[in-house]
């Protein structure tokens, strides 16, 4: 529940519905009508219009949360915390901690673009750590800022990136190299951000004391799933934030994978058949989400206008369009079915034990 925004996008917000819990999720949300790339002195590079039926919200990530934890317990889940899993058993057990076993019909393991879990079924194809790495914080919101505009700005390798995110606060997201020792200082190092960003010097004066640091990170798996068990979420497909789709497309997948367990008999068969389904568009949204940070973030200091030119370009294209969007307007799997009412149920164990 740290100090952050997060982009939900058609699909995701979608999916947010369908679990009831749009709602709570997005009740502060600042609701986005651009998203555009600059330079370094505020010069539009590309501009990303939403549209009523194309749309971006961006709630703080603990409303985001809270609102999934909140339903899944009125629908009776339990939840269990400091409950550390150490093995996966594909034919359908979980090991934890403490050594005990726990078995069930499937098994998902959603831990995260770290998981050691992953190679319980050797799932790991190839994990790569990444050129980038960024610091992301919330700040006061001031009279005068932009309410519905996110703006990426660009110098070299270094980006600062403003989200409009709730009526009281911005979202900030600060990225560079991940050797750059300046840039991973907390509190923030804010001469380095304003000989970057000059004109952004009065935002920077803003920049809060906290803020938490990621590498950006990227993993592709062998296999999504072994007998009873697969693998969601980060811990399948990590990405580099870059297109802020990571979460939305482990929500489609998780949505089409309870689309593709409610009528299923032989689950082994039937987690195959999900991955074949889901993995075209999920590799989609991860290709362009590394390559837009690979090039940007490699291209030769010398040539930042000629990166300029082809990035002016290039977003003017549909091409372009429909690559960085593709996954932002897919229509998860169960949307628009009559799906038979949950039944809610007491939960066995409430909240955070
Ligand atoms: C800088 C940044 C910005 C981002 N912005 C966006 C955005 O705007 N939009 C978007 O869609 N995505 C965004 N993402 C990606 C998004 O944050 C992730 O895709 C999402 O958090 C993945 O969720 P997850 O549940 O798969 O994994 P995680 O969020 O990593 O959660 C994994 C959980 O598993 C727990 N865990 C780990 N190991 C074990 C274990 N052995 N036993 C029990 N529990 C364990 C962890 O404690 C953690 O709670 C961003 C990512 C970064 C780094």
């Amino acid at each position: 529940m740290f100090g952050a925004g997060i982009w939900l996008w058609e699909s995701g917000l979608k999916t947010l519905s369908m679990l009831g819990a749009f709602e709570q999720a997005t009740e502060r949300a600042r609701s986005i009508r651009e998203w555009r790339i600059a330079d370094s002195r505020g010069n539009i590079l590309m501009s990303r219009p939403m549209t009523p039926t194309d749309r971006m919200l961006l709630p703080p990530r603990a409303d985001l949360y809270q609102a999934l934890i909140d339903r899944a317990v009125e629908l009776g889940v339990q939840i269990f915390t400091s409950s550390v899993v150490t093995a996966v058993k594909p034919e359908g057990a979980l090991v934890l901690e403490s050594g005990e076993e726990r078995r069930a019909d499937l098994i998902l393991i959603a831990n995260g673009a770290y998981s050691q879990l992953r190679e319980s079924i050797l799932g790991t194809a190839w994990m790569d750590f990444g050129i980038e790495a960024g610091i992301r914080m919330l700040i006061d919101h001031q009279p005068g800022d932009p309410t519905d505009i996110i703006t990426e700005y660009w110098n070299g390798p270094w980006r600062l990136l403003f989200n409009p995110c709730t009526s009281g606060e911005n979202y900030i997201f600060l990225s560079a190299p991940v050797g750059d020792e300046r840039a991973r200082k907390l509190p923030i190092d804010r001469n380095l951000w304003k000989e970057q960003f000059p004109d952004a010097s009065g935002l920077i004066d803003r920049f809060a004391e906290a803020g938490r640091w990621d590498r950006l990170v990227n993993v592709r798996c062998r296999q999504w799933s072994q007998e009873r068990v697969a693998i969601i979420g980060d811990a399948a497909h990590a990405m580099p934030p870059n297109l802020g789709q990571a979460a939305n497309t482990a929500f489609i997948n998780v949505m089409a994978l309870a689309m593709a367990m409610k009528d299923a008999s032989d689950i082994p068969t039937a987690l195959r058949d999900w991955e074949t389904r889901q993995r075209p568009l999920t590799d989609h949204v991860q290709r362009w989400s590394y390559l837009y940070g690979f090039v940007i973030g490699k291209w030769p200091r010398g040539f930042q206008s000629l990166r300029s030119d082809i990035l002016r370009s290039l977003g003017k294209t549909e091409w372009f369009d429909e690559g960085i969007s593709r996954g932002a307007r897919h229509v998860p799997d169960g949307y628009g079915v009559e799906l038979p009412p949950v039944q809610a149920r007491p939960a066995l164990e409430r909240g955070i034990s």
